[in-house]
């Protein structure tokens, strides 16, 4: 247990580099260093505990520093390093540097680490117990940078008279992790709370403290620390950073701070026995730190600039003045009840001499002002005064009842003791009131910043609605005209869709005339085929006939030469029988003649027939051509229709999605519209009429909404009606259009079917051009044959002659004898050249028959084909329908979602115009660690244990 000491605040000064601008400038660098504790500028020399010139590391200027104090702050001690010196020279890096860097960090990490590894280190026994608060102070306002709600918080004195920052926020910590954490949320606060956060920090302190509880489990010895770490505001006069837009009283504020902490420091430095600590939030929440309980080191910060000479200098005197502070170090320890005992004893016998010693002092005071002049041996003396002390306690024991001895009091110096106290009691209320009013002040200021908060908010929502009226009004009116244009888009939409339908009649009709043209062209045709069959069945007649003539031909020669043999025989035979022989031969020759003409007559009308076929066959393929000719303007025509048809059902589809998307374009503006009045309405009313009740607007809107409700409900409903006719109107024309394309393959395959049958025709009537090209050799044949004949009974006739004369010479010479048998020779060859070619002939016959078989074995398989191709078609079409068919789902359900996707997009629109944006606040409790009630325990090892005397703050 330590007993208060005395020590001085130890002051260090360090200098930072030349910075790059101030290079670049060509500053000069000024400070000179003489050894490790002086610094000279311009000749002048300070002296410090410590000078860092500018190349000292972060890490030997926290060695030299600052590490002790984590040992002190462990050891049951108050600690505080302060940070003083103009804008950027160099505290912030000082006391904070780069936080996460393991070079570039200062203090405050390292201590932090240290700290914890201390711990680590230290008895088993110990319960530790840390907290850590982070605050700034801005004109002279304490803000909680762990709780942004709070921004005015008071201070207080706990038990022992020691202040504290009342209701700012105590963070349980268990890690150096946890307390990094701390200080990150921190920052973070103060920069969302600023717009210039270098101004601001050069103009505010920012204040970091650590709190350490230890709790020896076995002992019971309890122990505090805290560890004030303070980056304060920037030295300079306001005024010189240029603050022209700061106010004075702002300015004021500012500088009020720093030079109420100079003037605790002027009044310690001088000994003054008022220190002026409530001048200001910072001097008060350090009263401890400056003259108190408190080990303390002030980090003097310097720029070596030339350029910054004045300002350096003014910051050097500080911190010499600062240097003569004196603070009484106490350990904070709770005392047990023993030594609370002896403690007491101690206390109460002091203050016995003190009181002996006042009272004669007073008594002397007294006589000395009354003008009496006091012996040397009544004068005060300190050991009479012990003696009397001494005297007094022997007889209080001897007997207690002895009325107490008044040491010369007199009634003035009785008033004046008790009007001291009473003052002193005075004071003290006085103070409790101020802090009272100090917390009153708080709480109203924490008020006003809600208020002032929420108007902001408020604020914000009123300029936000408004320019949402004001864009909503212009998308109203860009919506409306919009909405005109697409009504005029729709009436042309319309207009075209009718003019489409018109000309969709038009191509019906036009389809239909080509469709009976069609049927007209077939009919003929068909015609044509029977006449074609006619002629076939005539020519075959004729073919009959003429096998039929040459068959009689055959026959009449047959018979001619049977009859010639014969008279041959019986002019051979019978000589006397000559005369009635050559009678019955004249006959004969008659019947043959007679038969001969008859002959060609037949082969006359023969030939005429022919002619006449042949003729009709010219006619019959002129013919032919002709409806060749139509049939393909025909197949153009349906070409074109067919692609025509198609086209206007790719108009159509287009109309279709057209109208869709305007449908929903006019849907979708209606519900803007209506949305907008609304909105509209209810600011109207807003602005109107402020205090009418909320209810009634509410009504109005939802009455409102109500009737555009109903009036968007009617319109979709007759939109609806009109989309339900339009789609009737599409799938008719789809039909009609199908039964078209339909009918249409059925006319590309007739007129397929026709060519098909006109090639056969025509192929058919190429075979009878050479049927009567063979018919015509064969009548030339046959008119050779008639002459052959001819001639042949011209020379029978010659030879009947030849033969009459002979025979009359015969009958006249009688012997002699006629040879005949030649002449049968030479006839008989006729008859075998004629026998040839009538079998050519049959043969040329019998290959057309074989052909014209053929031709119909061809049929059947053609006939396959086409249905085969038919039914392609047809398994086509059902394709195409369903695909068609599954088009309009995937359309129907694409609509639905579109649908679902609306209803579902709306309310999500409405929710994202009710949300104005509110920071959440950080309380206790919400971080893990931060709950009061959890207390983190780090039981370690530690050598030096105990203490006596203290206070526990907070
Ligand atoms: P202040 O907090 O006093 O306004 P800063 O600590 O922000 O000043 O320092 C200003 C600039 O100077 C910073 O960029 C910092 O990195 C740099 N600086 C300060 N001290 C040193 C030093 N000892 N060594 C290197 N750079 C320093
Ligand atoms: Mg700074």
């Amino acid at each position: 247990m330590a007993d208060p000491a005395e020590t001085t605040i130890k002051v260090v000064c360090r200098f930072r580099p030349l910075n790059s601008s101030e290079v670049t400038r060509g500053d000069k660098y000024i400070p000179k260093f003489t050894g490790t504790d002086c610094v000279q500028i311009a000749g002048k020399p300070y002296y410090f505990d410590h000078v860092f010139q500018s190349n000292t590391t972060q890490v030997e200027f926290y060695n030299a520093v600052a590490q002790k104090i984590v040992r002190d702050v462990l050891g049951g001690y108050n600690g505080t390093i302060f940070a003083y010196g103009q804008t950027s020279s160099g505290k912030t890096h000082t006391m904070e540097g780069k936080l996460h860097d393991p070079d570039m960090m200062g203090i405050i990490p390292r201590i932090v680490e240290d700290i914890f590894n201390y711990i680590y280190s230290m008895d088993e026994n110990l319960e530790f117990h840390i907290k850590v608060s982070y605050f700034e102070i801005y004109l002279d306002k304490i803000k909680d940078l762990l709780d942004v709600s709070k921004v005015n918080l008071s201070v207080h004195e706990d038990k022992n008279k020691v202040p504290y920052v009342k209701g700012c926020t105590e963070r349980f910590v268990s890690s150096p992790e946890e307390v990094m954490d701390t200080i990150d949320d921190g920052k973070n606060n103060r920069h969302v709370a600023v717009t210039n956060m270098n101004e601001h920090s050069s103009r505010s302190h920012s204040i970091f403290l650590i709190n350490i509880k230890q709790e020896n489990t076995q002992t019971e010895q309890k122990m505090t620390g805290k560890l004030y770490l303070v980056d304060l505001a920037g030295s300079e006069k306001v005024g010189k950073t240029g603050a022209e837009g700061t106010v004075l009283d702002e300015a004021k504020m500012i500088n009020k701070s720093l030079s109420s902490l100079g003037n605790v420091i002027s009044a310690l430095a001088e000994g003054s026995s008022y220190v002026p600590y409530r001048d200001s939030k910072m001097t008060r929440i350090l009263q401890d730190s400056l003259g108190g309980n408190c080990r303390t080191t002030m980090v003097i910060c310097c720029s070596p600039s030339s350029f910054n000479d004045a300002e350096t200098r003014s910051t050097l005197l500080f911190g010499q003045r600062a240097k003569t502070i004196k603070n009484t170090v106490i350990l904070n320890v709770e005392l047990t009840a023993e030594q609370w005992k002896s403690k007491w004893e101690k206390e109460k016998e002091k203050n016995k001499t003190l009181k002996t010693t006042v009272t004669w002092l007073e008594n002397e005071l007294n006589r000395w002002r009354s003008g009496e002049p006091v012996p040397v041996e009544e004068q005060f003396d300190k050991e009479k005064a012990k003696a009397e002390v001494q005297a007094l306690d022997s007889a209080l024991n001897n007997d207690r009842t002895a009325p107490q001895p008044a040491l010369g009091s007199t009634p003035g110096v009785k008033l004046t003791d008790a009007e001291k106290h009473k003052l002193e009691a005075e004071i003290t209320k006085l103070y409790k009131e101020l802090d009272d009013k100090d917390e009153e002040i708080n709480q109203q200021s924490q008020l006003t910043e809600n208020l002032k908060q929420q108007m902001l908010d408020q604020e914000e929502l009123l300029g936000s609605s408004r320019r949402d009226h004001d864009t909503l009004q212009t998308e109203l009116n860009r919506l409306l005209s919009e909405n005109e244009a697409s009504k005029e888009e729709v009436k042309e939409v319309l207009q075209a869709l009718e003019e489409l339908a018109v000309n969709y009649d038009q191509k019906s009709q036009e389809v239909e005339d080509k469709a009976k043209e069609f049927e007209a062209l077939s009919e003929e045709l068909n015609q044509k085929s029977s006449s074609l069959t006619s002629i076939d069945s005539e020519l075959q007649k004729l073919k009959e006939m003429t096998n039929h003539q040459r068959k009689r031909v055959t026959e009449m020669m047959s018979s001619l030469l049977k009859d010639l043999a014969e008279i041959g025989i019986a002019v051979g035979s019978n000589d006397i029988k000559q005369q009635d022989s050559s009678g019955v031969m004249d006959e004969e020759f008659t019947v043959a003649r007679l038969y001969l003409s008859k002959m060609k007559s037949e082969v006359k009308t023969m030939v005429k027939r022919s002619k006449h076929l042949e003729s009709s066959q010219a006619e019959s393929s002129l013919k032919l051509d002709q409806s060749e000719r139509e049939l393909t303007a025909c197949q153009l025509r349906v070409s074109q229709h067919e692609a025509k048809i198609k086209s206007l059902t790719e108009s159509l589809q287009n109309v279709e999605q057209k109208k869709r998307h305007l449908e929903e374009n006019v849907d979708s503006l209606h519900e803007e519209i209506v949305r907008i009045k609304a909105q509209e309405k209810v600011n109207t009313m807003e602005k109107e009429n402020e205090i009418q009740s909320a209810n009634e607007v509410k009504d109005a809107v939802e009455k409102q909404i109500q009737s555009h409700r109903e009036a968007h409900q009617r319109q979709i409903s007759s939109l609806r009606d009109d989309l339900d006719s339009k789609d009737k109107l599409v799938t008719e024309l789809q039909d009609s259009n199908q039964q078209i394309m339909l009918e249409q393959d059925r006319l590309r395959l007739e007129h397929e079917k026709l060519k098909t049958a006109d090639q056969e025709k025509s192929r058919q009537l190429q075979e009878l051009t050479v049927l009567q090209d063979r018919r015509e050799q064969a009548r030339q044949d046959l008119k050779g044959l008639e002459e052959t004949v001819a001639r042949e009974l011209q020379t029978l006739h010659n030879l009947r002659r030849l033969f009459a004369q002979d025979l009359s010479t015969r009958v006249k010479k009688k012997s002699q004898d006629l040879d005949d048998s030649e002449g049968s020779a030479a006839q008989k060859q006729k008859i075998s050249f004629l026998e040839s070619n009538l079998e050519r002939l049959t043969k040329v016959h019998k290959q057309l028959v074989r052909d014209n078989a053929d031709l119909r074995c061809e049929i059947p398989k053609l006939e396959k084909r086409l249905r085969a191709t038919a039914e392609r078609v047809k398994a086509l079409e059902a394709a195409l329908k369903e695909a068609k068919e599954n088009a309009a789902r995937d359309r129907q359900r694409y609509q639905q979602d579109v649908e679902r996707i609306k209803d579902a997009a709306k309310p999500k629109n409405m929710g994202r115009r009710g949300s104005a944006q509110i920071a959440k606040p950080i309380r206790p409790g919400q971080l893990p660690g931060a709950s009061p009630l959890i207390h983190r325990s780090i039981l370690l090892q530690n050598n030096q244990a105990g203490g006596r005397g203290g206070n526990d703050s907070s």
